[in-house]
């Protein structure tokens, strides 16, 4: 399975941006109120500039209390994103994520944002081809296949 089949699987999903000027109480009310985990940060050329998570948010404020929210999404992002291409295999994905400990993995075609890709994407898909395989396997041992 590649990172392509899980975009066609996730359909037409909407992926959720800010700029870097975002104040981060207004990212942090698009993160609860879309039930996401991160957006991606794009500058002034639509162009990846960041990633910012629930993670990044809640850890300022832990360390910076609610001076935290005030603050702008450009002072706590990601700068350096690594991101997938749709050819990818879903498991180097996934290695990209627990190697790096991250959840997210935004998806270029070029220089073009093609997808998002999240921890829960990938467990959805591996558990569902396991599933399949677990069937057919199932069957050939039960005598269900001829010869
Ligand atoms: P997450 O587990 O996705 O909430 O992210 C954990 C940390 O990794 C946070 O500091 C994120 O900003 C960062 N992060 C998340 N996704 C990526 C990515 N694709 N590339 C680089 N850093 C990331």
């Amino acid at each position: 399975m590649k990172i392509k089949d899980i975009l066609e699987q996730q359909g037409k999903r909407e992926i959720f941006k800010v700029t870097p000027d975002t104040a981060v109480k207004d990212g942090l009310e698009i993160i609860m109120k879309k039930h996401i985990g991160a957006l991606l940060v794009m500058d002034e050329n639509d162009k990846l500039a960041g990633i910012i998570t629930e993670r990044d948010i809640l850890w300022r404020i832990y360390k910076d209390g609610e001076d935290a929210l005030h603050k702008k999404v450009d002072d706590y992002m990601t700068r350096n994103v690594i991101v997938g291409i749709p050819d990818d295999d879903i498991e180097t994905a996934e290695q990209f994520m627990t190697v790096n400990r991250f959840r997210h993995l935004p998806i270029m075609e070029g220089e073009k944002l093609v997808g998002l890709i999240s921890i829960g994407d990938i467990v959805k898909s591996m558990a569902g081809s396991l599933k399949v395989q677990n069937r057919y396997l199932r069957d050939y041992i039960t005598g269900k296949y001829p010869g």
